[in-house]
């Protein structure tokens, strides 16, 4: 069966997070509520064919904050059953609302002991911290006692991404928090190279650290998931793009194995997804695709012809389609996806694209490379503070289209490095 999926934030914790995570965003909260109504879904069963659909179950807020948002999606799931879509209970990963766990220890840390921020109102969580990875063990026993026919995990993403990584040479990355310190010492038998993690080797040492951290994570909650009965996803947002060993911590040769499907989320919707042949052709599982123009919060409602270009290129490449239901801005207001206005898609054939990928060796860094690296390592957590929390800086970087710029400087920058490099 042709899988069809909708990425579909709904529900009462979907509009507290906008909340948290915008300043004063205008919301048109009765498309976010009625998500997961009758209507809604029968109307994309009928039109795009869904078959799968993610649903918010956690989005990061304490359990007594979230006791209605999780009612709120067991209450609806009956509409789902009715109309044979599958659901995937959402659960934020590595990140939680600092408010809501203000005085726990469960955050990541720079080297200088800071938060490291992920959005406004939200820090990054460590996988090695016993506290932050027994909550994401939890949520996900719990989701998986609920009617769900999966359980998914966002951002598998251990603390930040470097943002310029060179042989003898690299800019802060990943978590330095206390437990990652006494972690690392036991496994390699030296200190956690703090700042500038000089030297390949101990590059090549952190960066395996990083990934067995969060598989001994991710394989855990596989575990919770196979025991009952119910399929286990992650975000790998796009391996490719991001070389994502670096960038979120995970090897996707390894990952692979844990999960019964992947769930690529990508920037891709301008210029495509021909990159990703060749996992397509590797991947035992099948494939969701969900892409956007500029980024979560950052597109207006999809004319038709985007509708019908991206079920086109799913049909072309050979990879299940994913639309995001959620999060729109148009004109100014947040809005979920208006089935109303959407029609059924039109195939029309695409070339397929041929897509090699090399592998090189890590260059050495440059003597500005260096500079650039000293004057980010101290300032980044509180430039990114700053963004998120000052509203008159967040709304001129919005402006500016600043975090997807970054995202493109830390892409190519990784990129450059020589590991994965796609066309
Ligand atoms: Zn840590």
């Amino acid at each position: 069966m042709q899988r069809v999926g909708l990425y579909a934030w709904g529900g009462p914790g979907t509009v507290r997070l906008l909340k948290t995570k915008y300043h004063a965003p205008r919301i048109d909260e009765a498309s976010f509520m009625n998500l997961y109504e009758p209507h809604f879904l029968q109307q994309a069963k009928q039109k795009l064919g869904v078959t799968d659909m993610w649903v918010t179950y956690s989005w990061g807020f304490s359990d007594t904050t979230e006791r209605q948002d999780r009612q709120f999606i067991l209450d609806r799931l009956p509409h789902f059953h009715a109309n044979d879509i599958a659901t995937h209970a959402y659960i934020q990963g590595l990140n939680l609302v600092t408010d809501e766990f203000a005085n726990a220890d469960v955050f990541c840390r720079d080297s200088k002991g800071r938060l490291l921020p992920y959005s406004k109102g939200r820090a990054l969580t460590c996988p090695n911290n016993p506290h932050a990875r027994q909550i994401i063990l939890d949520r996900v026993a719990e989701a998986c006692r609920g009617e769900f026919d999966g359980v998914f995990m966002d951002n598998v993403m251990f603390g930040l991404p470097p943002f310029l990584i060179r042989s003898d040479h690299t800019s802060f990355f990943g978590c330095s928090c206390a437990h990652c310190q006494a972690r690392f010492q036991a496994d390699y038998g030296y200190g956690l190279p703090l700042s500038a993690k000089v030297g390949q080797q101990q590059i090549a040492d952190y960066l395996n650290f990083r990934s067995q951290s969060v598989m001994t994570l991710v394989r855990d909650l596989a575990d919770i998931c196979r025991a009952a009965g119910k399929q286990f996803g992650v975000n790998l947002y796009d391996p490719y793009w991001y070389a994502s060993d670096f960038y979120f911590g995970y090897r996707l040769a390894e990952i692979s194995a844990a999960l019964d499907y992947y769930l690529i989320e990508n920037l891709a919707l301008r210029n495509g997804n021909h990159h990703l042949a060749p996992m397509l052709a590797a991947a035992r599982q099948p494939v969701f695709v969900v892409s956007y123009r500029e980024g979560i919060g950052r597109d207006a409602a999809y004319p038709q012809h985007v509708i019908d270009a991206i079920w086109s290129e799913a049909a072309a490449m050979g990879y299940a389609p994913c639309l995001k239901a959620t999060e729109y801005i148009t004109r100014g207001v947040w809005h979920a996806l208006d089935i109303d206005a959407v029609r059924p898609p039109q195939i029309r054939p695409l070339q397929r694209a041929v897509s090699t990928h090399s592998l090189s060796s890590l260059k050495a860094s440059s003597r500005w490379e260096r500079g650039l690296v000293r004057l980010m390592d101290g300032r980044y957590p509180l430039f990114a503070t700053a963004a998120y929390e000052n509203r008159y800086l967040a709304r001129l970087l919005d402006r500016l289209g600043f975090a997807t710029r970054l995202m493109h400087v830390q892409r190519n920058f990784t990129a450059s490095s020589g590991m994965l490099l796609a066309d």
